[in-house]
């Protein structure tokens, strides 16, 4: 997703919850993944190229950081805060690269649907038909040039990451899902190092 995306998306979610200096390590930490040197060849930090649980585990350690912080003595907050935008960072990404959003909707039925999406449906988490967009060199490198982006979107494959992404609003109606499910997703994350964290780690880990 766009920057400015995952800026709104975890104040949003956590702008109640973290002191302010916390909140901008987070996200500073967050749209660094983006930098040119974190955009390609590392999956596990986009979701990109069906790297689920490259993606998960990569989450996974990144929690274990936030934790392991907070065990040690005298060690900065600034080490949890950093990993916890990380985290969020593949978190938001999984619903802007993937066709889960696409699944949640076909899901829905006249008989059966939910008034806002639900970030976490183990039945599409666990579907076989999840996929991500794949990278395609070097077109979805010359996606980003957007003048020549129509030509590339013609040689681009249809599983590519150029076609699937919902990055920003130009993608369509899907965006919206796409950001509702992060939001949410993010309150998520927050909510499970609540459960995590003892009340005196959490207290260091939120900074209020
Ligand atoms: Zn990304």
């Amino acid at each position: 997703m766009k920057r400015q995306y995952h800026i709104e998306m975890t104040r949003e979610a956590l702008g109640d919850h973290f002191s302010e200096r916390a909140l901008q390590v987070i996200i500073k930490a967050n749209i660094n993944q983006d930098r040119l040197a974190g955009m390609f060849f590392h999956d596990e930090f986009h979701f990109d190229n069906n790297a689920f649980d490259k993606g998960y585990r990569y989450m996974n350690e990144q929690r274990g950081y936030i934790l392991a912080t907070f065990m040690g003595t005298g060690v900065s907050p600034v080490v949890a805060w950093e990993a916890f935008g990380r985290l969020l960072h593949s978190a938001q990404d999984f619903y802007a690269h993937s066709n889960y959003v696409t699944l949640w909707l076909d899901s829905q039925t006249a008989s059966h649907s939910a008034p806002e999406i639900e970030p976490m449906k183990k039945d599409i988490l666990q579907s076989p038909k999840l996929c991500s967009g794949k990278v395609y060199f070097p077109m979805d490198m010359l996606y980003f040039i957007k003048p020549i982006r129509p030509l590339v979107m013609k040689l681009l494959p249809k599983d590519s990451h150029g076609w699937m992404n919902l990055d920003s609003p130009e993608q369509g109606f899907k965006f919206d899902y796409a950001i509702r499910a992060a939001v949410k997703r993010t309150q998520y994350e927050f909510n499970l190092l609540q459960t995590l964290l003892r009340p005196e780690m959490l207290v260091k880990f939120t900074d209020k």
